[in-house]
């Protein structure tokens, strides 16, 4: 049979395609890139990338050409409980990892890492979708042009048809968590910290993260019992954001520089993302709760993790199985810890605030009780013993 013009062919070319394709193209590899949008677009999505992910686009090369092109370093975190101050952390100086949190437009960020894949020697192919995937690996795209590749990479994100066309069993946690965001401009907000706003039996969560010049992302969680709004409003959003503990005078003078989107938090995810020459990298693979923020930094993780497999061994199978066993573990590690958080911090009514009356003032008295997996990132400690620390029950 002829060899396929290309090793790799990525449906997707966001945050996980396009690093994935760069990563492979610098090392030799023929990547094709196949993406439906010609420019990209607001579409509300992750604009905090946690330390350990910034270790993870160091790994790939990639802290640089972010910091060159679109990134904002915050290397401080703010945590407010119920309106009060509890942390004002130095990150680089305190996680594993040396790094701060960087913040960026999302759109920005695609078009500079998929800029950056083409640079590598990637083809990028805009404006063509996908359509269906045959077993060979074959994609075929929507004019009926049929692409055979080596591997095939779904990175086609949170709505990933990719993995229901290559038969990968879709996993799903029960409804929980509602999560919204908004770009929001003419924001005082101190321009060098994140801040995570708290706001525990109320079941909200709020995140203000600057961008610089006055530009913030703004994200609102909610739990889906403790009355959220039915239909996404800018005023609602803002009332919100103040009752999870937001000052009042960041919204003041604030103006939509974006739409306001709000999801579904319960996370997504197959099992073993690997199989017949199908690889799912990133919110293919596994969306998490955008609560939490790990999205991006889980993929970064997929890109490393697969690259580092389809380098060190020539047989792809048994790489692409290799790959799926690590996502596996580091994936668990990170949905197992996201769910602690949401017990403690997200959930509503009697039983939850037992388990807070317990947790929270052990952990205002030795804040080495909380897990630090979010920021540090999945090879930290997250057996039972760390549970029992963070839920107080020794
Ligand atoms: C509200 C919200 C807030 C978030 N906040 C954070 C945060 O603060 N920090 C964080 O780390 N993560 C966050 N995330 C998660 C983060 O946005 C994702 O994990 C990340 O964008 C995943 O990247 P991806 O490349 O896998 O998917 P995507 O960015 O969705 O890219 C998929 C690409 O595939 C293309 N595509 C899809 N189907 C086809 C097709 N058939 N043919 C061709 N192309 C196709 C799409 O156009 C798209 O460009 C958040 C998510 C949400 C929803």
């Amino acid at each position: 049979m002829a060899r396929p013009t290309f090793d790799i062919v990525t449906v997707g070319g966001g945050l996980g395609g396009a690093a994935l394709a760069r990563a492979m193209a610098e090392r030799g590899a023929r990547v094709l890139v196949l993406e439906r949008e010609r420019r990209f677009a607001d579409r509300v999505r992750g604009e905090a990338l946690m330390p350990w992910g910034v270790a993870e686009a160091r790994a790939l090369g990639l802290e640089s050409l972010l910091l060159a092109t679109c990134a904002h370093p915050l290397p401080w975190l703010d945590i407010f409980v119920a309106g009060l101050q509890i942390v004002h952390r130095d990150m680089p100086a305190s996680t594993a990892h040396a790094a701060p949190w960087l913040a960026f437009y999302h759109p920005a960020m695609q078009e500079a890492v998929l800029e950056s894949a083409a640079g590598a020697g990637a083809e990028v192919r805009r404006g063509v979708r996908v359509s269906g995937v045959k077993p060979g690996p074959v994609v075929v795209l929507d004019d009926g042009d049929a692409i055979p590749a080596r591997l095939m990479v779904g990175a086609d994100g949170r709505s990933s048809l990719m993995r229901k066309w290559a038969g990968f069993p879709v996993r799903r946690d029960p409804e929980r968590l509602l999560f919204s965001g908004v770009l929001l401009d003419g924001v005082p907000a101190p321009e060098d910290a994140a801040a995570i706003l708290f706001s525990p039996g109320a079941g909200r969560i709020g995140l203000v993260i600057p961008q610089g010049g006055g530009r913030v992302r703004a994200y609102v969680g909610y739990h889906r019992d403790a009355d959220p709004p039915r239909a996404p409003d800018l005023g609602r959003f803002l009332e919100e954001s103040v009752r999870a503990g937001a000052d009042p005078a960041l919204w003041a003078a604030a103006r939509p520089a974006g739409p306001l989107a709000m999801f579904e938090g319960a996370d997504t995810w197959v099992d073993r993302p690997y199989r017949d020459g199908v690889a799912l990298v990133g919110d293919a693979a596994a969306a998490s709760d955008p609560t939490w923020g790990q999205g991006m930094s889980l993929t970064l993780r997929d890109v490393r993790t697969l690259r580092d497999r389809l380098v060190a061994d020539d047989d792809w199978t048994a790489a692409g199985h290799a790959y799926a066993a690590e996502h596996d573990r580091y994936y668990g590690v990170v949905h197992r810890v996201d769910g602690w958080f949401s017990d403690v911090f997200m959930d509503v009514g009697p039983e939850a605030d037992e388990r807070r009356s317990r947790a929270l003032p052990l952990i205002a008295a030795d804040q080495t009780r909380l897990p630090d997996i979010q920021f540090g990132g999945p090879d930290l400690p997250a057996d039972d013993a760390v549970r029992r620390r963070f839920f107080g029950e020794d």
